[in-house]
């Protein structure tokens, strides 16, 4: 009889490592509690799935934020390179856009299901759709021996009344809590907490800010080549990059990097930041180019005037958060006044309450703590034949395809580990 693997959850990770279970010979079932695989990774990169980034490796180990040592064994056995020409052998092409971020050609996340659902099939992995794993039995020997599951039709509590897949392999790749409505909603922290390991805070990470300031006026409002800086608990400035407004605070590439990085600090909200509106300049600099501004048109009112500096929905804001009158005349605006606006063009303050959670979260930062994971194999150190994939470990990373091929390095190193 041919080992048997159970693996539960269709996600990126759960589908990859079948397929890598299934290539070796294995008999591989996998229990996804969705009505359809990979409901994730539909939503992935706006619906264009960012599968991978072919950075250099250096670049791949500073973009994850925590626990980067212990992906290196993975990483090496399966490189971003090995992710795209995987994609492209099985049918995919793939383009590489600013950034070494790595898409399917056509622009379509489904493709990359596709792609994972066409070998499953061919390898013949055994997909159990509307199943939700339950419990994991393990043996007296501290040996995984198999896994409880209910289906939706049968939502049943009863131990009896559930199905059973006996196994000598179990892959938990439930990813973490973010965006529950694809499916990812904790199961794998219970599991990892019913068979005796550690599972580290969690919190939402890569996710909106929210702010004090009721910025709704603002919505919408993309501001590029800005810089942010957090004030607090350290001050961390970003670099020149994008951000934007949403109705309850900031968003965009910036904000969710520095969202990752106050994943990471004890930090209590509120927490003060301020935007850089004019990176590029010094006070200075900016001070002379609105005098020049003012003396050139001073006949114009400030409203208009400020077009030259700022995007038309922040004028009237600056004008109230500067306390200045929108009708005075370029030529009759003070020095003092005029500091003022160069100060808050440089330091436009914000003060963050706390963050969007877990639903608008792009990652969950913590998981399954990986001094009881084998980084070779993810295999449990507690638990033999047990192995943890994907988000459901305690390591994260910055946007830009990383965190996809943590799910792709290491469910090939769970799906590869020795018998
Ligand atoms: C909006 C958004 C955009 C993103 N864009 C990108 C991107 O472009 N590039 C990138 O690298 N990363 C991106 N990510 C992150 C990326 O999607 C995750 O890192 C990745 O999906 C994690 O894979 P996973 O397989 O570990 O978990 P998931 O993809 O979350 O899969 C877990 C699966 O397990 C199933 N499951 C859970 N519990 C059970 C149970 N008890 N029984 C059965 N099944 C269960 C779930 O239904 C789910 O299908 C994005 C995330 C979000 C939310």
């Amino acid at each position: 009889m041919s080992e048997r693997a159970v693996v539960i959850g269709g996600g990126a990770a759960g589908m990859f490592a079948s397929i890598q279970l299934a290539k070796r010979g294995m008999d591989v079932t996998v229990l996804e509690k969705n009505e359809k695989l990979g409901k994730k990774v539909f939503i992935t990169g706006k619906g264009r799935c960012n599968f991978t980034n072919v950075c250099d490796e250096e670049t791949f180990f500073r973009s994850v934020m925590r626990n980067p040592k212990f992906l290196y064994s993975a990483y090496h056995a399966f490189r971003a390179q090995d992710t795209v020409e995987f994609f492209e052998n099985a049918g995919m092409p793939v383009k590489v856009e600013r950034g070494r971020r790595a898409f399917p050609v056509s622009d379509h996340a489904y493709d990359v299901t596709d792609a994972l659902k066409r070998l499953m099939k061919r390898y013949g992995v055994n997909v159990l759709l509307n199943t939700e794993a339950v419990r994991i039995e393990t043996g007296g020997e501290k040996q995984v021996t198999g896994v409880y599951f209910r289906s939706k039709e049968k939502n049943t509590d009863s131990q009896e009344e559930m199905g059973y897949a006996a196994a000598e392999r179990v892959i938990i790749a439930t990813g973490g809590l973010s965006y529950p409505s694809t499916g990812s909603t904790g199961d794998g922290y219970r599991f990892a907490r019913e068979t005796g390991h550690t599972v580290t805070d969690c919190t939402p990470s890569l996710v909106p800010l929210l702010t004090e300031e009721n910025v709704s006026e603002l919505a919408g409002l993309s501001l590029k080549n800005v810089t942010l800086t957090i004030l607090k608990p350290k001050k961390m400035s970003s670099e020149i990059g994008e951000m934007l407004f949403t109705h309850k605070g900031i968003s965009g590439p910036l904000v969710l990097t520095a969202s990752s990085i106050l994943a990471g600090e004890k930090c209590t909200f509120p927490v003060g930041a301020e935007i850089d509106l004019k990176p590029g300049i010094t006070e200075e600099e900016l001070d002379r180019r609105i005098v020049r501004l003012f003396e050139e048109h001073g006949a114009k009112n400030l409203s208009n005037l400020l077009r030259e500096l700022f995007p038309v929905s922040m004028i009237n804001w600056m004008i109230r958060l500067c306390g200045l009158d929108g009708t005075e005349k370029g030529r009759d605006v003070t020095r003092k006044e005029r500091n003022i606006l160069v100060r808050m063009t440089k330091h436009f303050p914000l003060m963050i309450t706390g963050n969007a959670g877990y639903a608008e979260a792009v990652i969950t930062k913590g998981g399954v703590s990986v001094k009881e994971i084998d980084p070779k194999t993810m295999m449990s150190k507690k638990i033999k034949g047990l192995y943890f994939t994907g988000e459901v470990i305690d390591t994260d990373a910055l946007t830009g395809g990383f965190n996809l091929q943590i799910a792709w390095s290491t469910a090939f190193a769970a799906g590869n580990a020795p018998d």
